[in-house]
């Protein structure tokens, strides 16, 4: 296997078929209907978490974000094993209160919240993540039309950076959460609006895989909250600390560490317990939990030769799997682990560009790569699919049909 990402190890491989739930991949996709589908893994998922639990102390609350895989019956999956789910708009937030989830459980986070959004926040009495002043005028005006009181979290923008992190959502000026240095005027609002004040929320940044970075931005944002506790008109009941605990995508990348956050951990949960004895501390993963467990399975279309190249034409592609072809926040692009799922481990290895059938030279789901001899017919799998997948992907770019979605 020397050579091969070490996430083609996730899923067990029989008679030459990759084997997900149980089924080998081509009765997949008879049982799917038609190419392409993701597939997503319930005990690939249940042993994700099961690892989360058994490293992180067992007082940390683990939530799911859930705009990672909104799949209603993944969420209901997933709801079953967490301690919360945290939702980014009205739709998300209808999902999870289908999920049989309780209520109070899920927050509520996300610039922009419309008029809307907040009031059936407020009705469904989940948490709110205030991100913005505008947020608690106008949750203070419902209080005085309804006398419902919000339950709110401040979301901070820390005046720190999550390091090596992929995706970097919090330090320096940004449209997420309120400036650490306006928090104590939005405690004194929310405290004069009536609003049921319950804790912070610092999320700082997305796809990170080195455990150090990860556990100086939770230490940072701790002590950040500490600071600014002094300030809240209520005592800390939940400290949001983020997540950004990453999955390895391209080649060379390794897995978190995952005791070592864990360890680090374990201290913040013994300096809280008495600095703030209230407070629940919480973190929100979503690819973690989720992007490992999944597949994006399409079939060769056509293989082509042009000039010496070999391209494996598929019927799937960026319009389905925007992250895989690069073009979801790459600044170099780099191919996700792929493989012929039908003949894994075939000895005959050639290297080819798998594609899809878009007009554009972005549509590229392998550029290339050392692969299995492939034809006409055969399952291309592209791993590391669960997060990101389907809703993270412009699906009526050119008109093709959907893929569908299948939990096993
Ligand atoms: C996107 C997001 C997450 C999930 O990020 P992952 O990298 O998928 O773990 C968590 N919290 C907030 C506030 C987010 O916006």
């Amino acid at each position: 296997m020397k050579g091969l990402h070490a996430a083609l190890a996730n899923f067990p491989v029989e008679n030459g078929e990759l084997v997900v739930g149980g089924m080998p991949i081509t009765r997949l996709a008879q049982t799917a209907g038609s190419t392409p589908f993701y597939v997503y893994d319930r005990a690939a998922i249940d042993a994700r978490i099961a690892a989360l639990r058994n490293a992180l102390p067992a007082q940390v609350h683990v939530h799911y974000a859930m705009k990672a895989n909104p799949m209603p019956a993944l969420v209901r999956h997933v709801a079953r094993q967490v301690d919360g789910l945290d939702v980014a708009s009205a739709g998300e937030l209808a999902v999870a209160l289908d999920a049989d989830v309780d209520p109070r459980t899920i927050s509520f986070a996300g610039p922009g919240k419309t008029d809307r959004e907040l009031e059936a926040a407020l009705a469904a009495d989940v948490l709110v993540n205030i991100e913005s002043f505008r947020e608690i005028r106008l949750l203070a005006r419902e209080r005085d039309r309804t006398g419902r009181r919000a339950r709110v979290a401040v979301r901070v923008n820390p005046d720190f950076e999550l390091k090596s992190s992929g995706m970097r959502m919090g330090g320096g000026p940004k449209q997420f959460g309120i400036d650490a240095e306006d928090v104590p005027r939005a405690l004194r609002e929310i405290a004069s609006a009536g609003l049921a004040f319950e804790g912070f929320h610092v999320f700082s940044g997305s796809q990170n895989l080195r455990a150090e970075a990860i556990c100086e931005a939770q230490t940072n944002a701790f002590e950040l909250v500490l600071r600014l506790a002094e300030h809240a008109p209520a005592p800390v009941r939940t400290l949001n600390l983020g997540g950004g605990f990453g999955i390895p995508y391209f080649p060379g990348e390794q897995p978190l560490d995952l005791p070592a956050v864990g360890a680090r951990l374990a201290t913040l949960v013994e300096t809280s317990a008495k600095a703030l004895p209230e407070a629940t501390l919480v973190v929100e993963l979503g690819r973690y939990l989720v992007g490992e467990a999944g597949l994006y399975v399409c079939r060769v279309i056509d293989r082509k030769i042009s000039r010496g190249q070999v391209f494996l034409v598929t019927d799937g592609g960026l319009h389905h799997h925007l992250a895989a072809s690069g073009n979801f926040g790459q600044v170099i692009r780099k191919n996700y682990p792929v493989s012929i799922g039908n003949r894994v481990d075939a000895a005959e290895q050639e290297v080819v560009s798998v594609v899809g059938p878009l007009c554009t030279p972005l549509d590229l789901l392998a550029d290339r790569m050392s692969l299995p001899r492939a034809n006409e017919g055969d399952l291309v799998a592209v791993y590391q699919s669960g997060a990101y997948g389907y809703t993270a992907s412009p699906l009526r770019f050119l008109g093709h049909p959907p893929p569908r979605e299948i939990l096993v």
